[in-house]
């Protein structure tokens, strides 16, 4: 991999950190404990309560998202970042600047989700 594009790599993945690092403290606020005397009704503590649920989901996939980018940041100047970790090829540059924290190629990738 050209230096220049491990640049411009880190610059992404950290750049990917500090946008899922906010999201993350949004989502915790999101997931607070729902008072009990809320009293917005029950229809709209139920709501709440699924809101909730949903947004801890959220919490937990951007925690992941957050730890994995993190990783990536640490392996950014390994000469082997940018390999896929289950085939062995090259991760297509374009593919590493979306999905900074993706381990694998689009291919293998699928066949994991698949
Ligand atoms: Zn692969």
């Amino acid at each position: 991999m050209e230096d220049i594009d491990r640049a411009k790599i880190k610059k992404r993945i950290e750049a990917e950190i500090e946008e899922t690092s906010a999201k993350v403290k949004a989502l915790h606020e999101l997931s607070k404990p729902i008072a009990p005397d809320n009293a917005v009704g029950r229809l709209s503590r139920m709501e709440a309560i699924s809101t909730k649920g949903i947004n801890e989901a959220a919490l937990s996939n951007a925690k992941r998202k957050l730890a994995r980018l993190q990783h990536a940041l640490t392996q950014v100047d390994d000469p082997d970042f940018g390999i896929c970790f289950e085939c062995g090829e090259q991760i297509p540059i374009g593919r590493i600047l979306l999905m900074p924290e993706s381990t694998m190629c689009v291919q293998c990738a699928e066949e994991q989700e698949g």
